[in-house]
């Protein structure tokens, strides 16, 4: 329209700089990071934390996002991906379903010239800019830590112990269950516990842990003694079916997440542990990255990540885990990450 009001020679380099500004790889585009969670199901966090403090980084900053949840949906996580390449976002972040669909959105956002970010989950194979996460074999040695701390406490002898994992697809699980097991190992060779059962819950889905739990307990007799879960949900479907069986509060069970509900579980004392991970850190050191790669640039970080497919080294920024325990519950409200009134408020 512009170029229609005015004279011929004017409208010919208007009309060539807006050609050049479309064509030109190394103009300045607008800076917009588009972000693709992976359901809202299998953790609270997802939607409750990741998604808050993303957007608080992003609108701090500035900069226009377009958050997306893929709600545990492949085929929908790749169209949403399809979407937002086509709607001109200048970075890709995704926690992935699994390394297969990642990949493919990973590869097709590279093709476009869009530089991508392995939020919380690392892509096997991927090749992403930057993986940011926590030290995720720490979050699995403080499960195992807490488990042995709590079955010490309740002088609970030779216990048999269940695991039950995260979903296989999840690289993060993979090394959940390596911390976990590094710590419980010792004492399964010197026969001081004994696994009884060891199984991964599908895509993390809450009500599949409960079936596979109810299995576990029934295959054991009821005799289990201490469930390494792997994160809140998990080990709230298991504490579920503790329940129907009078056993919650005996048998000491594990999580992550320091969700709402897995701390109401350890002030009733149902759950014995959970393990916080400071999202909003993550999302914050996220967010820079972002911006930086959407500028063109490229921060140094100091940390980087093996990827066991590629074997190449992905740059990354891994914080550390802390362990919740009924005394320090209190540390996670201090924190800002859940408020006093949500944990006081019955479900
Ligand atoms: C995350 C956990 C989360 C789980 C299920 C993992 O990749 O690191 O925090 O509980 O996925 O969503």
């Amino acid at each position: 329209i512009l170029a229609l009001t005015m004279t011929g020679a004017l409208a010919l380099t208007g009309l060539a700089a807006c050609a050049e500004d479309t064509t030109d790889p190394g103009a300045a585009k607008t800076p917009k990071i588009g972000v693709i969670l992976p359901d809202s199901k299998s953790s609270a966090r997802w939607e409750t934390a990741d998604r808050k403090y993303l957007e608080e980084a992003f609108k701090a900053a500035g900069v226009q996002y377009d958050i997306q949840n893929a709600q545990g949906d492949k085929t929908q996580f790749q169209s949403i991906a399809d979407q937002m390449i086509t709607g001109g976002v200048t970075v890709l972040v995704i926690v992935n379903l699994d390394s297969g669909t990642g990949k493919a959105v990973l590869d097709k956002a590279k093709a476009q010239g869009i530089p991508t970010i392995d939020y919380d989950r690392l892509t096997l194979g991927g090749g992403a800019e930057y993986y940011v996460s926590f030290d995720n074999v720490a979050v699995g040695r403080l499960q195992g830590e807490g488990l042995v701390k709590c079955l010490t406490e309740k002088g609970v002898k030779n216990p048999n112990i269940a695991q039950l994992n995260g979903s296989p697809t999840d690289n993060n699980a993979t090394l959940f269950k390596e911390g976990g097991v590094s710590v419980l190992k010792p004492k399964y060779d010197a026969n001081e516990y004994k696994l009884v059962d060891d199984q991964a819950v599908p895509d993390w889905d809450n009500a599949q842990g409960g079936v596979i739990f109810q299995q576990m307990l029934t295959k054991a007799n009821g005799k289990i003694d201490g469930v390494l879960a792997a994160n809140d949900g998990l080990g709230n479907a298991a504490i579920s079916v503790l329940k129907t069986n009078k056993l919650n509060g005996k048998v000491p069970v594990t999580g992550q997440d320091a969700t709402v509900q897995g701390l109401q579980n350890i002030l009733v004392g149902d759950q014995c542990m959970t393990v916080y991970k400071a999202v909003k850190k993550e999302a914050t050191a996220t967010a820079e990255l972002a911006i930086a790669l959407a500028k063109g640039e490229k921060k140094q970080v100091s940390q980087t990540t093996k990827d066991s497919e590629s074997g190449k080294d992905v740059p990354s920024v891994l914080l550390e885990p802390q362990a919740i325990y009924f005394n320090n519950v209190k540390d996670v409200v201090t924190d800002g990450y859940v408020t006093k009134d949500e944990l006081c408020t019955a479900d």
